[in-house]
């Protein structure tokens, strides 16, 4: 694996666009959450697949998708990002998140499922909580059985955390976001309650708020227990894909949460809602999924588009 590029700041995110021996590019983020400093929290955020083929309409990573990553492309990131803070391996951090979520939807992956095998054993880090990020598709099913199984028997008590992506409650419309077969709610929450157990941490539900598309409190009161699930809330990213498919935030600098008709909801159903806005200077450094790489994408096609214009020109 070699590092083509890379941005940041040490206080926030840094970001690396890596490439493999099949000339693959992907991404993968370390950042810190101010104020807590690294010792306390940590997350690693590494890629899964060479672009994603769900190409959901406000995602970077969506497009170019050229398969799935090894076990070993997989760990090649995770040993870069260790080494680069903890060369030992010794990650003395209270809260050691490893999310599969960076370019990819990991539940494609069966490689995952080893990683997450080998993961305790690889580093010396008590604080290990790795974490998958999922819009649950229909084919996927031997995946989440594995999964569970694995998170039984190594990543009990609290050590793991489960996410589903829902984004909006409308079925339509989360189709329009989301768009290949997946599980419905009932389906998610079946799959929830094998999957949580005594002392496990809630299951969260995310949603990344998007103009127009409701999230309706009863709907999930249906079928998701408020002592078992917790909703997380997010601006929607500000990528490429987002603004050339016309998607909107809902939550933008002027929103006010007190107001907001889906948090209160929420609340009076019992959720613990977290509203996640993030710091807008990881919006300009890229790390949400898959802007970096595009961006670099885009600077390299205009480095090569002007040789190519020069070739033209002068020869
Ligand atoms: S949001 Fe996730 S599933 Fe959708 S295209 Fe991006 S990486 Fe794939």
């Amino acid at each position: 694996m070699r590092i083509k590029a890379s941005t940041g700041s040490n206080s926030i995110a840094c970001v690396y666009v890596s490439e493999f021996d099949n000339g693959s590019l992907v991404v993968m983020v370390e950042s810190v959450q101010p104020p807590l400093p690294r010792n306390k929290k940590w997350v690693l955020i590494v890629s899964t697949l060479f672009g994603c083929p769900v190409q959901c309409p406000m995602c970077d990573a969506g497009g170019h998708y050229r398969g799935r990553l090894s076990k070993k492309e997989i760990f090649d990131q995770l040993d870069f990002l260790v080494k680069s803070r903890f060369p030992d391996g010794k990650i003395p951090v209270e809260k050691f998140k490893v999310q599969f979520a960076r370019m990819g939807e990991p539940s494609f992956n069966p490689s995952v499922l080893e990683v997450l095998e080998e993961l305790p054993l690889r580093y010396n880090a008590p604080g290990l909580i790795p974490c998958i990020s999922t819009i649950a598709p229909s084919g996927a099913s031997s995946f989440f059985e594995e999964l569970l199984r694995i998170k039984r028997k190594t990543y009990s008590c609290g050590n793991f955390q489960m996410q589903f992506s829902i984004h909006t409650t409308d079925r339509e419309l989360r189709d329009r976001l989301m768009p290949v077969n997946k599980w419905d709610l009932p389906q998610i929450a079946r799959y929830c309650n094998e999957f949580w157990q005594q002392a496990d941490r809630k299951i969260t539900l995310n949603f990344a708020l998007v103009r127009g598309m409701p999230v309706d409190s009863e709907e999930l009161q249906k079928h998701f227990d408020p002592e078992r699930f917790l909703m997380k809330l997010t601006p929607l990213n500000p990528t490429y894909a987002a603004a050339r498919n016309g998607l909107v935030s809902q939550i933008d600098s002027s929103w006010d949460e007190t107001r907001c008709e889906i948090v209160n909801g929420l609340r009076k159903a019992g959720y613990e809602v977290i509203v996640s806005i993030g710091e807008m200077e990881e919006n300009l450094i890229g790390s949400n999924c898959g802007q970096y790489l595009t961006e670099h994408l885009a600077t390299e096609r205009r480095l090569i588009d002007s040789y190519s214009y020069d070739i033209k020109n002068h020869s």
